[in-house]
């Protein structure tokens, strides 16, 4: 089933460019053009994320947030807005948005957190008992991060666990520092894929037996890192 994206963006120019790299990915999209009507939509439909224009006709991108929210409909929500005030993106973060993006915006950065956004949402759908993980002999719990490691019991960081979550959803697969970046850190602006490494030292001395020749974390050289458990 092709994953669904509610495009509300009332600006004519830049909801064609979006709708037409959105398809050009593969996604279904229904593009709305005031707050009212996306509400309506998403309270009525499933849809995989919302993009949420802030400035809206009808009724505002955080009048909209707020309102799913407080009807409990979970959709992942990427705010657009042309205000790049830090209030407007508290405000927006506040009203239930899980990410958050200025224009004028890099399509490519665009399609990027679009795909986190929904890689982690589908992710968490399809792995609902997946709360523990097993490496060689250390095991982490992924709810109360708390973990059995090379090093005796360990409580992970936030950072550490939500890593070795996304490892365990794309296990064997070779995920680059950007995408880490992206589906890890968010919308933090100033980590770097240098912050990125230092966690992999972190967790490499926690559940190798030797850390230096990795059996569960690989380096792939010149593309990024690969889980294997
Ligand atoms: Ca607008």
């Amino acid at each position: 089933m092709a994953t669904r994206i509610l495009l509300a963006e009332d600006e004519a120019l830049i909801g064609r460019m979006v709708e037409l790299n959105l398809c050009a990915e593969g996604f279904a999209v229904d593009w709305v053009l005031d707050g009212e009507a996306a509400r309506q939509r998403a309270l009525g439909e499933r849809f995989d994320l919302l993009l949420l224009d802030l400035g809206l006709p009808g009724r505002s991108g955080f009048s909209v947030a707020k309102s799913l929210r407080d009807a409990e409909v979970t959709v992942p929500i990427l705010m657009l807005t042309a205000r790049s005030d830090p209030a407007s993106k508290v405000r927006g973060l506040d009203a239930g948005a899980d990410d958050y993006l200025t224009k004028p915006f890099e399509m490519a950065e665009l399609l990027a957190r679009v795909r986190a956004l929904v890689r982690r949402s589908q992710g968490v759908r399809h792995l609902p008992s997946a709360s523990r993980l097993q490496l060689g002999r250390c095991e982490v719990n992924l709810e109360t991060r708390e973990a059995t490691t090379q090093v005796g019991k360990v409580q992970l960081s936030e950072k550490e666990t939500r890593l070795l979550r996304l490892f365990a959803r794309h296990r064997g697969q070779t995920l680059s520092r950007q995408d880490i970046l992206d589906e890890v850190w968010g919308l933090e602006k100033d980590p770097t894929e240098r912050t990125v490494d230092n966690v992999i030292v972190r967790l490499r001395r926690y559940f190798e037996a030797n850390p230096s020749v990795p059996e569960h974390i690989e380096s792939v050289r010149g593309e990024g890192y690969r889980f294997v458990a």
